[in-house]
């Protein structure tokens, strides 16, 4: 039995669609996430994917940070499932996208009171989006933050989602794993992703080929090591294609 034998059915289907994250799945996890560029061997690959292929990155990041990785402008989900390129046109998958960048537009004018306000915070425009980064916040003015953050939330039918060492305020009902699914538009798939983001996906999607990319339990249905090990995955689906 070959390492990827569980794809061979998958394989067979003529130009299914893939949703690749992008961190820890393609590329190595770094400290910096503003230096995760994307190698010429990786960029090449999916190149050769596409010709094949709808290849879409699955990204929390926002679509100008996601093009500055990879160099280009690839079909993307990206700001939690919010906005997608699908064919190079931009989508909004959520209809609340734009009422959401208006009140991150203004919390984004009061960048300086929060930073003066809370010692240690750094806010960073993702266009769309802030990020409430912690840095050296005390946790004491960790949790006086989020409350101010939940209660600007509550107030404009928005939504406060923490991450590692961050804050985000993003559109309700975000959700990658509807937005790959509409994308998917009932066909069969390949899901790839390595973090707790990437299980909503894996759920919603239940019913087509799920990859988790390194440890930890998982509602895929596959699994690999690492991103070297799925870069091998894609090798294989190309592989068998000729
Ligand atoms: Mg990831």
């Amino acid at each position: 039995m070959g390492k990827f034998d569980f794809l061979t059915n998958l394989a067979s289907i003529p130009g299914f669609p893939l949703f690749l994250d992008y961190d820890g799945t393609l590329v190595p996890i770094q400290k910096d996430p503003l230096r995760c560029f994307a190698d010429k061997p990786l960029i090449g690959l999916l190149h050769r994917l596409m010709e094949h292929h709808e290849v879409y990155i699955v990204t929390g990041r926002s679509m100008d940070e996601i093009d500055r990785m990879l160099g280009e402008k690839l079909d993307a989900v990206t700001w939690h499932g919010n906005i997608a390129r699908v064919h190079g046109r931009i989508q909004y998958l959520n209809s609340r996208v734009e009422s959401t960048i208006e009140t991150i537009d203004s919390i984004l004018l009061n960048r300086e009171r929060f930073e003066e306000s809370y010692p240690g915070l750094k806010v960073y425009s993702k266009n769309p989006g802030v990020l409430f980064h912690l840095w050296d916040l005390s946790a004491e003015m960790g949790q006086k933050l989020h409350r101010e953050l939940l209660q600007i939330s509550q107030e404009t039918g928005t939504v406060l989602y923490s991450g590692k060492g961050i804050y985000e305020i993003i559109p309700p009902d975000s959700s990658k794993g509807n937005a790959i699914r509409l994308l998917r538009e009932g066909r069969e798939a390949l899901i790839a992703g390595d973090d707790a983001t990437d299980e909503e996906s894996f759920r919603v999607n239940s019913d087509t080929f799920t990859v988790k990319v390194g440890q930890g339990e998982t509602a895929a249905r596959h699994r690999v090591s690492d991103y070297m090990e799925m870069r091998r995955l894609l090798e294989f689906i190309l592989s068998s294609r000729n």
